[in-house]
């Protein structure tokens, strides 16, 4: 019963005397079944409360519960699809702290769509992409309006250019969010104190054959302003820092800003590729948040000499030790980058295995390259790896209550694997796949064949999704009928002839289309589903037409015998009804188009 239809049949009945209204039953209540369970898995929660899981169970968005698989199995109802998982692992989505995945995409010769793809096949769930400019923030802030947006992302905006180039306080505009639930938010601020991927890192000793110490692009009382400013307006800040005379001075901008307080804004260090021995315990010391990289490139030709050369024998075991990064510095949270496409691969998997292994996976995906032996006690093991790349870096990104763990009320944002990385010898990390991608309740990616896990390969087209209406009441957006909660309704407030059009963001195969009625009082309706491609001459053509008696809460649900292809856009217009028209949910399923390809791994001098 929806309260606007109840006042059109008090006014057209004339009563005098109105009933008090009260709202359905919400659908999503205590008791009410879970819409997805797994069981018979290995579930790795990287939540100390239940650190180890057979089952989970999934209501709209988020994890219901975890327990064992008499337990929750016992949640399911008739409406609940069971999924086994037959011994596999399901663990949280990974979290990328520090990518370049939609910013530099075409540097990688992908479209955002393409590596948004990418990402979620390599079971990145939330991401943050840090480098926005202006430009960049208008067009990821399109992006997320067009509903394309697949990946929990935060923006980490530009206070210097990667060549230093200070672009000052634009940033200011663009506020800071923290509210949980964001798909996009403005994470921070970025600065760059050294150079990397523009001029060469700063070291506190001179280059091999040259005069130089590297490029420190801003000085320590440059950049202890820069981040004081920030830190005032309640930024967080990522400062690049690579070599040791960088990371010395982001270090001392961070303490001389935070002055022995905590470090409420989480201030964080991308990188620290070079750390100085009397450098590496002051991250916990200031309270600083590091960012440190699984990747280690030893598939480089002279990757032996090549540290030898640059930094001298006697300081190679300064070079990228995470073992001792985390041994000085207990209770302190890491997170871990790829910095794709600059340096590691999008592949989280991949990025585990050289966490642990330090061996690197050549671009073939076969060879693997060993590591000189001063690599080795630089290794983490599995456990310390898998957290970095979940709560770690959620904790980064602000994120830390809504992912980055599989517990009660987080988000449904998890990964199907082949096998479990923490049970499997870690040679064998590398061929782990990802089988499914969840983000939210929605399956975003599912492996070619994995018919078991997945709904027929589909996924939900519309959750999310750019959404108009012919009319509307205020309480009631057509948002609230692709919201994925039967709770809400978009009510037109009006009688037919009423639409409600959905833009899938990309010309999509479209395989099942349901509709969940909202309708006062009961009889024969008449809804014609129409379809158009993303062409700008493209029509709508008539896909289908429901014609019956309907009551209220009642799934309208159409198969069509081949896909329909290349639809865009879905337009469902009601010509009939005794009621106003409004919908519960409309879910349509199928596959995003074209698939993405994936792009051979780059490397760049570190
Ligand atoms: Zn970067």
């Amino acid at each position: 019963m929806k309260t606007g239809s109840v006042w059109r049949s008090i006014f057209v009945a004339g009563a005098i005397c109105a009933a008090p209204v009260f709202p359905v039953l919400p659908a999503i209540a205590a008791g009410q079944p879970p819409d997805i369970v797994f069981v018979n898995g290995k579930v790795v929660t990287m939540d100390d409360a239940t650190p180890a899981a057979t089952a989970l169970a999934v209501r709209g968005d988020t994890i219901l519960t975890v327990g064992s698989d008499a337990e929750i199995r016992a949640l399911a109802g008739p409406p609940t699809r069971v999924i086994d998982l037959g011994g596999k692992a399901l663990l949280p989505g990974f979290v990328e702290a520090h990518t370049h995945l939609l910013n530099d995409a075409e540097m990688a010769g992908m479209s955002w769509e393409e590596a948004q793809e990418l990402g979620l096949q390599s079971g990145v769930t939330t991401m943050a992409d840090m480098y926005v400019d202006p430009d960049i923030l208008a067009a990821m802030q399109q992006f997320e309006r067009d509903g394309k947006l697949r990946l929990r992302t935060s923006l980490y905006l530009v206070y210097t250019t990667n060549c230093g180039v200070v672009l000052g306080d634009w940033y200011a505009a663009h506020p800071p969010t923290r509210t949980p639930g964001e798909m996009l938010r403005i994470g921070g601020v970025k600065m760059f104190a050294d150079g990397g991927s523009c001029g060469d890192p700063a070291f506190s000793f001179q280059y091999p054959d040259s005069e130089s110490y590297g490029d420190l692009f801003l000085s320590e009382s440059e950049l202890t302003k820069a981040v004081a400013a920030a830190d005032q307006r309640g930024y967080q800040v990522a400062i690049h820092a690579y070599g040791d005379r960088a990371v010395e001075t982001a270090q001392n901008a961070i303490a001389a800003v935070l002055d022995g307080g905590p470090n409420v804004n989480r201030h964080r260090m991308e990188h620290n590729v070079l750390v100085r021995p009397e450098l590496v315990a002051r991250y916990g010391q200031i309270g600083i948040v590091p960012v440190i990289f699984g990747y280690f490139p030893t598939c480089w030709e002279d990757s032996d000499q090549i540290w030898e050369h640059y930094v001298g024998a006697e300081r190679l075991s300064w070079v990228r030790d995470n073992r001792s990064l985390l041994d000085a510095n207990p209770g302190l949270t890491f997170a871990w980058h790829a910095d794709f496409p600059w340096v590691g691969p999008v592949s989280a998997i991949q990025n585990l295995y050289e966490f642990v292994t330090r061996k690197q996976l050549d671009e073939d995906g076969v060879t693997v390259c060993e590591p000189p032996d001063w690599v080795m006690p630089t290794a983490v093991t599995v456990a310390e790896a898998l957290r970095m790349m979940t709560m770690g870096s959620a904790y980064a990104l602000f994120r830390e209550t809504e992912v980055g763990s599989l517990s009660p009320g987080k988000y449904a944002d998890l990964v199907v694997l082949s096998a479990d990385p923490l049970e499997v010898d870690s040679s064998e990390i590398k061929d782990i796949d990802v089988l499914m991608t969840m983000v939210g309740g929605s399956e975003e990616y599912c492996a070619p064949g994995e018919t078991s896990l997945c709904l027929d390969g589909s996924v939900n087209l519309t959750l999310g999704k750019l959404v108009t209406a012919s009319s509307s009441l205020a309480a009631s957006p057509p948002e609230q009928a692709l919201d994925g909660n039967l709770d809400t309704s978009w009510q037109s407030g009006e009688d037919p002839v009423q639409w409600i059009e959905v833009d899938l963001g990309r010309p999509s195969v479209v395989t099942n289309i349901k509709l969940v009625t909202d309708q006062y009082p009961h009889g024969d309706t008449r809804h014609a589903i129409w379809g158009k491609g993303a062409g700008a001459s493209d029509e709508y053509q008539l896909l289908h037409e429901f014609t019956r008696h309907t009551t209220s809460g009642q799934v309208l649900s159409f198969t069509p015998p081949e896909p329909w292809r290349a639809i865009r856009f879905v337009k469902v217009e009601t010509t009939s009804s005794p009621s106003w028209v409004a919908w519960k949910e409309i879910e349509i399923r199928g596959r995003p188009a074209p698939k993405a390809r994936r792009p051979a791994a780059r490397v760049a001098p570190g």
